[in-house]
């Protein structure tokens, strides 16, 4: 068992909160100031949502974190989250319909996209009827109407309503434990994935993907548009869960989508799912986000509720990267409040002595140099008496894997590129810091950065530090050395 090192570290850094938060940009985040604010109150990632909204307001949204990031001189991440194949129903000719149980009720892609009406409607996906069969539930509005598929006709899928209520027009349907073939990548995604590259985008988030094979395409798609996006692969399909391992392996970020995917599994099956899904993300060396409805009340409500407090914080424990709030900052009465108390709850739960602990992968061997560096320097902070991890780092990797250890060692990313900022704005513990240590004389890079960091009020004299890097200063992954310096007394390095 490691130590905790919170309870001997002289711990001069100000205790900063390492869990971090990615919130959905909309209509309530548009004004400057309100996007000040939220960067100020310590927003990482901003997310645009490809499902609402038009390629102008993207643009526009995108524009705005971008200026009021360099305003306040923080690297905040860009991730535009497709849209994906989310099958939806169309319209109706008048308003919304009443689904009464044990109605028939029948859904066609021969319909017209606004003829629906009591007795059926229709679906713009008419492959729709190729992957049901009789006896199968159709959840439609997130499971707020439940159909039985009872047979079909041609184009019809025949159904009968086992738990009714409104619908209208667009929502989205889901089949009881998965099975929906539909593509992962639309031909609105191809068009989404062009504009992730013109306004590089840090991250593109695919939905419902099914395999290793989607988030592949998926990232040739970017590498074609010229993006070197970081890819996002949302598990909210049973086939996901089932594909798990390739899936983590072919991504950058795994997003733990709970919306959708509690509707697919089941609700009472996404806690435990989220466990090891978080789990294996980090073993295999991968960044996790936890997303939906975990500050939901706050739609509305200025405060969250306990269950909600809860949620977070067991996030927060389970080990996630990052915590993302979707309509509460997006379309939410009070944008600001809900990123603070995420921000409280994150840094009370980040103090349990369960995420300060590690078992330091004592039974695994290491793959590269890079990792085992990565790891030597996690041992050590974990067990001896430094307030923090200077790593210098083109690519971000090392600062990666790093923070894929349990500790609550502060891991400061130092590098010249902004991209690598913005990157590791989302990694758990890791905390970019922009500096080109490149132009130095190989001698002075260690007594520079940590002035820089000094200068930053991130260390005081007489701290410790390890300080990681490579051979040749703006090569990826070359980190071959770790060292420990103390802040005020380092020497000139002669190599
Ligand atoms: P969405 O994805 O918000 O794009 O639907 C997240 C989820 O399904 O939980
Ligand atoms: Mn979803």
């Amino acid at each position: 068992m490691g130590l905790h090192p919170a309870d001997e570290a002289n711990n001069t850094v100000s205790p900063k909160r390492r869990t971090k938060i990615v919130i959905s940009l909309g209509p309530s985040t548009d004004r400057a100031k309100m996007m000040s604010a939220l960067i100020d109150q310590g927003i990482d990632v901003a997310r645009l949502n490809m499902s609402h909204g038009t390629r102008d307001d993207h643009r526009r949204r995108a524009e705005l974190v971008r200026t009021c990031a360099a305003e306040k001189g923080r690297a905040v991440g860009l991730l535009v989250d497709l849209q994906g194949p989310k099958i939806r129903i169309g319209g109706f000719a008048k308003g919304p319909v009443q689904l009464r149980n044990g109605k028939r009720f029948v859904i066609d892609s021969a319909l017209g996209g606004h003829d629906g009406t009591e007795e059926g409607v229709g679906t713009s996906y008419a492959a729709l009827v190729d992957d049901v069969r009789n006896g199968d539930r159709l959840l439609l509005d997130d499971g707020n109407v439940v159909l039985q598929v009872e047979k079909i006709e041609g184009s019809a899928i025949v159904t009968r309503v086992i738990v009714g209520g409104e619908l209208s027009d667009s929502k989205g349907i889901n089949k009881q434990g998965g099975g929906l073939s539909a593509e992962a990548l639309t031909e609105k995604d191809h068009e989404d994935i062009r504009f992730a590259a013109e306004i590089q985008a840090d991250y593109v988030g695919v939905s419902f993907v099914r395999h290793g094979a989607d988030v592949e395409t998926a990232r040739m798609l970017l590498r074609v548009a010229g993006s070197d996006a970081h890819v996002v692969s949302k598990v909210e399909r049973r086939e996901a869960v089932d594909n798990i391992e390739e899936i983590i392996a072919a991504s950058d970020v795994i997003m733990v989508a709970r919306g959708d995917l509690g509707v697919e599994i089941g609700d009472a099956e996404v806690p435990g799912v989220q466990k090891s899904l978080i789990s294996q993300s980090r073993t295999q060396n991968t960044v996790v986000i936890t997303a939906t409805q975990m500050m939901q009340s706050m739609v509305t409500s200025p405060q969250p509720t306990r269950a909600e407090v809860s949620d977070v914080a067991n996030a927060v424990l389970d080990g996630t990267d990052a915590v993302m709030l979707s309509a509460e900052t997006a379309v939410g009465r009070h944008p600001v409040k809900v990123v603070a108390a995420v921000d409280r709850v994150c840094r009370a739960a980040e103090r349990h002595s369960s995420v300060l602990v590690s078992g330091h992968r004592m039974e695994s061997r290491f793959s590269s140099v890079e990792e085992t560096i990565a790891m030597a320097t996690m041992y050590t902070a974990n067990h001896y008496n430094v307030v923090g991890i200077l790593t210098l780092t083109e690519s971000g990797v090392t600062a990666k894997w790093m923070s894929r250890i349990s500790s609550g060692m502060p891991i400061f990313g130092v590098t010249r590129n902004v991209d690598t900022e913005r990157r590791m704005a989302l990694y758990r513990g890791v905390y970019p810091v922009p500096f080109d240590a490149t132009q130095l004389p190989r001698g002075e890079v260690n007594r520079a950065v940590v002035a820089e960091l000094q200068s930053l009020g991130l260390v005081a004299d007489g701290d410790r530090l390890i300080i990681t890097k490579g051979d040749f200063s703006g090569i990826e992954g070359g980190t071959n050395s770790m060292k420990i310096v103390k802040v005020g007394e380092i020497a000139g390095e002669r190599d």
